[in-house]
């Protein structure tokens, strides 16, 4: 898989991809990147990005002209590339999304910065995605989560198999809880049923305990879990 970031900060992404899991799936060769630095498709000398609104307001907004112009150059060179722009006016990200954008074999995330994007953008997008009800200074952060959460679901990335598969949001439900060594810290005990070796009782406690939590800290998930009867009686 391709997953192409356009920006006004190409240096943002340094770190972050040279790391873990973005870097193992980049060495595997389960997925590329490419930052494409904005600046490059602006038409004048000074690589001007930005102007004032119209209407008068607080700050700038990103011009129309380097995005699209950058937009047309990803497509000419692959006309299935899924063009998402960086939000907090898209729609609500999540764990689905993040399947079925692993799906797809080429993807460009389009940062926005200072006050968002010229409206006029949306006529060249294929999706507009937003991380969360916040705002963030600009598209780099969330172009980062989305990448990470695409990428450890492309096949090959996550090195156990099923890992991915029992994670929190995968399930419909939160995950059950982790623990490792020591089995005693502070006095704060590692439950006896997982040191049982009884996989059939481990796998039914954690699923009663993902159950609890899911119902403690997001309810609203139970409502779209699927629930079996043995689950009611939880
Ligand atoms: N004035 C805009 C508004 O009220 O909708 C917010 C602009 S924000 C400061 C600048 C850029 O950061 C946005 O264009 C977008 O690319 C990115 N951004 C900020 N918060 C985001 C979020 N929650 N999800 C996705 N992108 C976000």
């Amino acid at each position: 898989m391709r997953i192409d970031v356009v920006t006004l900060f190409p240096e943002f992404f340094t770190s972050p991809l040279s790391q873990s899991m973005l870097r193992r799936a980049q060495e595997l060769g389960a997925v590329t990147f490419r930052i494409i630095n904005l600046r490059d498709f602006a038409p004048d000398r000074h690589k001007v990005c930005d102007d004032r609104p119209f209407g008068g307001g607080p700050g700038m907004v990103m011009k129309i002209e380097p995005l699209v112009a950058a937009i047309r150059a990803l497509r000419q060179e692959d006309p299935d590339t899924w063009v998402i722009l960086l939000s907090p006016q898209g729609r609500l990200f999540d764990q689905g999304k993040a399947g079925e954008l692993a799906a797809r074999k080429h993807i460009a995330l389009i940062c926005g910065h200072y006050e968002g994007v010229d409206d006029r953008i949306r006529f060249y997008l294929d999706e507009e995605l937003s991380i969360g009800d916040y705002i963030l200074t600009g598209g780099e952060i969330p172009a980062l989560a989305v990448a990470d959460a695409v990428t450890r679901l492309v096949p090959g990335v996550l090195g156990g198999a099923g890992a991915a598969a029992e994670e929190s949001f995968q399930t419909g439900l939160l995950e059950y809880p982790q623990f490792t060594r020591p089995r005693v810290f502070e006095g704060h005990e590692v439950p006896e049923v997982l040191l049982s070796g009884d996989h059939a009782a481990i796998a039914r406690w954690r699923r009663q305990q993902a159950l609890k939590k899911t119902a403690a800290a997001r309810p609203d998930l139970l409502k779209k879990a699927k629930i079996t009867p043995e689950d009611e009686e939880i």
